[in-house]
């Protein structure tokens, strides 16, 4: 991802700045607790497309053990 890129980017809902969850290729809004796909270098910065971040994830806690899978799934 380009840091370019990146810093032009911004939340369509609350127009806020991301922050680029590299381990997931997720671009994530902490204020909305909405993760952005990025589809093959290309952000997807759309609501439906978005993902609802659990609470842990808000907080930007470290997470806890490992093979933890998302299905993408609402
Ligand atoms: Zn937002």
């Amino acid at each position: 991802m380009d840091k370019q890129m990146l810093a032009m980017l911004v939340c369509p809902r609350c127009q806020g700045k991301l922050k680029y969850d590299r381990e997931r290729g997720e671009l994530k809004c902490l204020f909305d607790g909405l993760a952005f796909p990025v589809d093959d270098e290309i952000p997807v910065m759309l609501e439906e497309q978005a993902r609802q971040m659990d609470v842990d994830e808000k907080l930007d806690k470290p997470r806890r053990g490992t093979g933890e899978t998302w299905d993408g799934a609402s």
